[in-house]
């Protein structure tokens, strides 16, 4: 069993552009910036759109459902003694380009599969609310 994250968090530089993402988690929900012109999702935060190149770009909330693309098992021991951990890459099912690379957690190996559904748990550290995913039906 794969129960958990990575032994230890380098957790990411906050600025007032990504400010929104890191502690959306705070209610539950994971957002993006969406463009109000064309209304696509834009991750990871710019200034303008990537798409239409427009400048009004706001947080939405999203789904939270995601669709696991690839993934790896860590197997090096940055610390003594600690588990493999798996990191993920995703997909959300609102766009599928956008995607996060994040920890696929509380999933044995042998139930993981490329293309399986996997929803968003939150991991609070200090002011950072990470991103976790895991199997959509799984232990909380
Ligand atoms: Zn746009």
């Amino acid at each position: 069993m794969l129960a958990h994250g990575p032994p230890f968090r380098l957790l990411p530089r906050i600025d007032s552009d990504n400010h929104f993402f890191w502690t959306s988690g705070a209610d539950g929900r994971l957002r993006f910036l969406r463009c109000r012109s064309c209304e696509s999702f834009v991750h990871p935060p710019a200034p303008r759109c990537p798409q239409c190149l427009a400048e009004y770009l706001t947080p939405e909330p999203v789904s939270g459902r995601a669709v696991l693309e690839s993934f790896t098992v860590n197997h090096q021991q940055w610390v003594p003694g600690a588990e493999p951990y798996m990191v993920a890459w995703v997909s959300i099912v609102e766009q599928s380009d956008v995607r996060l690379t994040t920890n696929l957690i509380d999933v044995a190996l042998e139930d993981v599969h490329i293309g399986m559904p996997v929803e968003v748990i939150f991991e609070h550290n200090d002011d950072v609310y990470l991103p976790l995913f895991r199997r959509v039906g799984g232990e909380k």
